[in-house]
């Protein structure tokens, strides 16, 4: 497994659509393997592919025991109150806002085996669900804040963005946090 750079806010790759994939390989289940490892090392949720710079149409997510890892999802149906919750995403880091979302969620894809499933999330999950399906389409969580608050949010972004120059998250798995204190000790 391998940890893969995360592309920020400002990388063409995370406006692009993703087509679907015709066929689940053995080559896109290691990306779940390394997109899963990359997930936690970044302490998210959830993560799709565009973040890591591949436009396959695939995300997964984890919330508490939920562990979801879809290729192709289509949202069957959306229900429940909408309700706005804070939002992040691992591809805009420090910036927050509220958005609007359906509580109840069932989507149908492919799983790594490449059978057809349908998966019906709610709350947390849910929001997270959407939020990665929206990424396939290109879309991010700060396209639906009112114009003032995008705005804000864009310009606190376009100070943190500095820390990234090449648009990219590199991160350091947490085996290799321990390894670097242990050589600071000595
Ligand atoms: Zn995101």
């Amino acid at each position: 497994m391998a940890l893969l750079d995360i592309h920020v806010l400002g990388s063409p790759v995370l406006r692009e659509g993703t087509p679907p994939v015709e066929a689940v390989t053995g080559e896109l289940r290691r990306l779940v393997d390394d997109m899963f490892e990359t997930m936690h090392a970044a302490k998210g949720i959830g993560l799709a592919a565009p973040q890591v710079g591949r436009l396959e149409r695939l995300f997964v997510a984890e919330v508490e025991d939920d562990k979801v890892a879809l290729f192709n999802p289509e949202i069957v149906d959306v229900s429940g109150k909408p309700a706005k919750a804070e939002e992040g995403c691992l591809s805009i880091p420090e910036i927050y806002g509220d958005v609007e979302r359906a509580p109840l969620v069932t989507v149908r894809g492919l799983d790594v085996d490449g059978n057809r499933v349908e998966l019906e999330a709610s709350g947390l999950l849910a929001r997270c669900v959407l939020h990665e399906i929206d990424h396939l389409h290109g879309r991010l969580f700060v396209d639906y804040l009112s114009m003032l608050k995008k705005r804000s949010a864009i310009a606190a972004w376009e100070r943190e963005k500095t820390k990234y120059p090449a648009l990219r998250r590199t991160l350091i798995a947490a085996k290799d946090l321990a390894e670097q204190h242990n050589e600071e000790a000595l």
